[in-house]
C-alpha cells in the first residue's frame, strides 16, 4: 500500500446502508417512476445518437430548457453529473487548500465532505436544539472565519426545515465570499433563494433531478449562478462530463412538470399524514419542508427502532449515531402504502421496545455504544 493524502487519511466516505427490504424509504428518492410517455421519449431519441462522436460539451439544448424552465439566461446554468457533481465543481472553483468552507450543522454531509476532498479547511457552525438557524450564530461564523464559501440547506437534510428567506439574505449581506444555497428539495417547499440571483451577488443555487424528477438513476443536477461564475466552473469541469443519454434525458423530462407537480402534490399530503401519525405515537417530530421526515425517539434507542424495522423489511435511515441527532430516525415519504406499511411497523416495534427511564437523555458515554 501507498499512503494517500495526509489531509485523506482520516475522512471516512459516504455511507448509506443498502439493505434488501420490501419498503425502501432511506435516500429520499421518488416512490414512483417518470411516466411512460418520458421513457417512450427517451428511448426514440437515444436510438439517434451519433455514438461514435463525443455530446455538446456545453450541453446547449439542456441548459436552454433549464433556463428557460427558471425564466433565466442559459449562460447562467451550469450542469453536472448529480447536484454532488456541481458542488465539487464549486468547491474546485471556489474552496481548495487554504480555503475555508462554512456549514451549520447538522446539514447535508457532502457540503464539508467534499470541501475537505478538495483541501479547504470546514468550519461548522451550530444549529439551536429544534435544528433553527440563529442569527447570531451566522452572525459569529462569517465574521470569525471569514469562509470563501458558506453552504445552507433549504429544505435542509437530514432536518427538513425550510430555511427562513432572511437567514440567506443575512448571509448575502455578510459573507465575504460565495453563498451556495443547496435546494436539493425545493419543489415540496414553499419558497427558493433563485429570485435572489444576478449579476452583482456572490450566490447560486443547485437543485437535483434525484428527488422530485424521479431520476435519481440518471445523476442529474445543476446550478443557477451569474454568468461569470458559471464560466469559471466550466474551466474546471472535465470536457464532455455529460454525456449524450443525459443531456437528453434531462432536457425530456422537463416537458412533464405537470406530472412532477402531481408527484409533488402527493408527496407533501402524505408527508402531511406521516408527520401526524409519528405525533400520534408520541415521537417528536420536526416540520418538514422536504420529501422526508426526521423524528426522535426519546427515551428509546434509535438503532434498535431502525434495526425493528429492517426486520420487519422497511428501511429508513438511521442518522441515531450522527453528532447532535442523538435517537433521530429520517424516513423518505413513499407511496401512500409503503407509508401505511412503514407506520405500522414502526407502532409494533414501539410497542416491543419499551420506553427505558434510565437513556431518557444519552449522555456521551453512553449514547455511543447503545
Ligand atoms: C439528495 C441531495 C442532493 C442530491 O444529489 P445528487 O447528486 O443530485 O443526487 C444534493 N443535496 C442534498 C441536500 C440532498 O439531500
Amino acid at each position: 500500500m501507498i499512503p494517500v493524502r495526509d489531509d485523506l487519511r482520516a475522512l471516512e466516505g459516504y455511507h448509506s446502508a443498502q439493505v434488501d427490504v420490501r419498503v425502501r424509504l432511506n435516500t429520499n428518492e421518488s416512490p414512483t417512476p417518470p411516466p411512460d410517455a418520458f421513457r417512450d421519449a427517451v428511448a426514440a431519441e437515444v436510438s439517434r445518437v451519433d455514438w461514435h462522436r463525443y455530446p455538446d460539451r456545453a450541453a446547449t439544448a439542456l441548459r436552454e430548457a433549464i433556463a428557460e424552465s427558471h425564466g433565466v439566461d442559459a449562460a447562467q446554468v451550469f450542469v453536472a453529473n448529480g447536484s454532488n457533481e456541481v458542488l465539487q465543481t464549486v468547491l474546485l472553483a471556489y474552496a481548495g487548500p487554504g480555503r475555508v468552507v462554512a456549514t451549520f450543522e447538522p446539514t447535508y454531509q457532502m457540503h464539508a465532505q467534499i470541501a475537505r476532498v478538495t483541501g479547504a479547511t470546514v468550519v461548522e457552525g451550530e444549529r439551536a436544539d429544534d435544528f433553527t438557524l440563529d442569527p447570531a450564530e451566522v452572525e459569529r461564523v462569517l465574521a470569525e472565519h471569514q469562509p470563501h464559501v458558506v453552504f445552507l440547506t433549504s429544505p435542509n437534510n437530514p432536518t427538513g426545515l425550510v430555511e427562513p428567506a432572511d437567514r440567506v439574505q443575512q448571509m448575502l449581506d455578510l459573507a465575504p465570499g460565495l453563498v451556495v444555497v443547496d435546494e436539493a428539495y425545493a419543489q415540496f417547499a414553499d419558497w427558493t433563494a433563485l429570485d435572489l440571483i444576478d449579476e452583482a451577488t456572490p450566490l447560486v443555487v443547485t437543485r437535483t433531478f434525484s428527488k422530485t424528477w424521479s431520476m435519481a438513476g440518471a445523476r442529474l443536477g445543476y446550478l443557477i449562478g451569474p454568468t461569470w461564475l458559471v464560466a469559471e466552473l466550466e474551466k474546471v469541469v472535465l470536457p464532455y462530463h455529460l454525456d449524450a443519454v443525459k443531456q437528453i434525458a434531462g432536457r425530456l423530462a422537463l416537458r412533464y412538470v405537470e406530472d412532477m407537480d402531481d408527484r409533488v402534490a402527493q408527496i407533501v399530503a402524505e408527508r402531511t399524514r406521516v408527520s401526524a401519525e409519528l405525533a400520534v405515537l408520541g415521537l417528536t417530530v420536526i416540520p418538514s419542508g422536504a420529501n422526508f421526515v426526521l423524528f426522535r425517539v426519546d427515551g428509546r434507542d434509535g438503532h434498535d427502532i431502525w434495526q425493528g424495522l429492517v426486520d420487519r423489511s422497511v428501511l429508513i435511515r438511521d442518522c441515531s449515531g450522527w453528532p447532535r441527532l442523538a435517537n433521530c430516525l429520517r424516513v423518505t415519504i413513499g407511496t401512500p402504502d409503503e407509508n401505511t406499511e412503514f407506520l405500522s411497523a414502526l407502532t409494533e416495534v414501539l410497542g416491543v421496545i419499551a420506553i427505558d427511564d434510565q437513556t431518557d437523555f444519552p449522555t456521551e458515554e453512553n449514547g455511543a455504544d447503545q
